[in-house]
């Protein structure tokens, strides 16, 4: 069998490589690849736009005065000067 990490050839019964020293009794563990880091990103920067236009949405549906964007000055008189 080749080694995973050296391809160097060893004997099917080894038990690690005879070049690198790799253990060949593991089988090599699942690394994510592009395609799954661009699946996975897709999925999370899908998630965070749908949230922000859901929560966009709701805000604007508030009753006044809560969807205001400038907040007036009268409800925060400690700010002033
Ligand atoms: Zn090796």
């Amino acid at each position: 069998m080749k080694c995973p990490n050296c391809t160097q050839d060893n004997k099917e019964s080894a038990k690690a490589c005879r070049k690198c020293g790799r253990d060949l009794v593991i089988p090599p563990a699942w690394f994510p690849d592009f395609k799954w880091h661009a699946k996975t990103l897709g999925i999370l920067y899908a998630g965070i736009v749908v949230f922000y236009l859901g929560v966009t949405f709701a805000l604007r549906k508030l009753p006044k005065p809560y969807q205001l964007r400038q907040i007036p000055p009268q409800l925060t008189p400690w700010l002033k000067g």
